[in-house]
């Protein structure tokens, strides 16, 4: 039998209709921002594989640090033990979060970093004696699949099986400077309820690549802050790069109470996910009283592997090569959104740093469902292509370490796409 044969007994893969998917294809190596199949076709890697390869597939020089830490210490329970590499990151990550991060939790992905985050807001306010449970949030937003990360999460065709068991939100728009008004006289209104606001700061990825702009999200942070409300920024898919800066906060004046990572954290080798908070969050969880403290933690969390390889990828992220190819990258992207944003099918060009996102025009419009995106999907596989459209959205995230070569590929395939489709 074949790979894909074999798979077909026994997977069922994540968001996919098991009925009439285009088979999965069996993946046999990774280099730099190319995908091999058994074949030895060629992909690039245009999406990060899902957003979080940051440096190109197995970099040696993780692949070396995680080599070494897997001889020395595989895993250890986290919970009354520490070890170095949990520790160092620890350390690394606190040196270039904004000031006011000053404690790290670990978890194993994006969703539980953000049900940490919320559970440390809730709880916050319940170790004080208050009354403040609701949470506040962006429609449109993704904060993951957990059953919290879905409850903020806008509701969509994703959660609509569930909606009767997720939590009480109060959605908002993101914020431009016209609705600014409406949006904090909502957040007044409702202040005194409200445990806290998540957010993803400047693109709402699984949205369809939305942005909105740092100033007016400042404008809001800075209202939250007057009204007390715990601010939960979900770096997980902005950080480490994506949005030309090292975070999203890196674009921004106010600093949020908590922030989430996961994705590119671990250079997309392996699953971590980090929650920080701010002091005063942290010291509401200490007393003598046993009730206040955090009751979480997950079996691997701050697994030494994963660990070792954030620390490797946060170490490549700050050298020269890493931070000149962003660069690049947003410089190529701007020239080619550019380029085509004239085009009659094209609806609409977003750019935020190394993300650049392209809105088809259709006659449904805009859905996650657009029968375009499977021919769009199969279309620049063909070509040696990996793209992932959000329905009728194409985006390219690439790793940092694709050339201008690779970019000019991709890019020159979306232009004839666009005479196609
Ligand atoms: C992907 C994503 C998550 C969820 O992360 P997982 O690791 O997939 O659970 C949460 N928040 C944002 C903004 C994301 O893009």
């Amino acid at each position: 039998m074949t790979l894909t044969q074999r798979d077909a007994e026994s997977i069922w893969h994540p968001y996919t209709q098991q009925l009439n998917a285009r088979p999965p294809l069996p993946v046999l190596s990774g280099k730099g921002a190319y995908l091999y199949d058994e074949e030895g076709c060629r992909y690039i890697d245009a999406v990060s594989s899902w957003w979080v390869t940051l440096h190109g597939h197995s970099h040696p020089y993780i692949v070396e640090r995680v080599t070494a830490q897997l001889q020395q210490l595989d895993q250890v329970i986290f919970a009354g033990f520490t070890h170095e590499p949990a520790i160092a990151l620890a350390e690394n990550l606190l040196a270039i979060l904004p000031e006011g991060q000053k404690k790290v939790f670990y978890t194993d992905n994006g969703s539980t970093a953000v049900e940490v985050a919320l559970k440390m807001c809730v709880q916050y306010w319940f170790n004080k004696g208050k009354s403040r449970k609701k949470v506040l949030a962006f429609n449109n937003g993704y904060h993951g699949d957990t059953f919290g990360a879905m409850s903020v999460s806008g509701r969509s065709a994703w959660t609509a099986p569930f909606d009767n068991l997720l939590f009480e939100v109060i959605f908002i728009d993101t914020p431009t400077e016209e609705n600014l008004p409406v949006l904090k006289e909502i957040i007044s209104v409702h202040a005194a309820e409200l445990a806290c606001f998540v957010y993803e700061p400047l693109v709402q990825g699984s949205a369809g690549m939305l942005m909105y702009e740092a100033p007016a999200l400042d404008q809001l942070m800075a209202h939250c802050l007057e009204e007390g409300v715990l601010m939960i920024q979900d770096e997980v898919f902005t950080g480490f790069g994506r949005t030309g800066k090292n975070f999203a906060a890196d674009h921004l004046k106010t600093q949020p109470d908590v922030m989430c990572f996961s994705k590119g954290l671990t250079g997309g080798t392996m699953p971590l996910g980090v929650t920080t908070c701010t002091e005063d969050i942290y010291n509401a969880f200490l007393s003598e009283d046993k009730l206040k403290t955090l009751f979480h933690g997950h079996s691997f969390t701050a697994n030494p592997l994963a660990c070792t390889a954030a620390l490797a990828s946060i170490e490549l992220l700050l050298q020269h090569e890493a931070q000149d190819n962003i660069r690049r990258i947003c410089n190529r992207h701007a020239e080619f959104s550019l380029k085509i944003c004239g085009h009659q099918k094209v609806a609409a060009v977003r750019q935020t740093g190394t993300i650049i996102a392209i809105e088809w025009q259709t006659e449904s419009g805009t859905s996650y469902f657009s029968k375009l995106r499977n021919l769009l999907y199969d279309y620049f596989m063909d070509k040696g292509i990996l793209m992932r459209p959000l329905g009728n959205v194409i985006y390219i995230l690439p790793p940092y370490c694709i050339s201008d070569e690779d970019l000019k590929k991709i890019y020159q395939e979306i232009q004839n796409a666009l005479e196609i489709f």
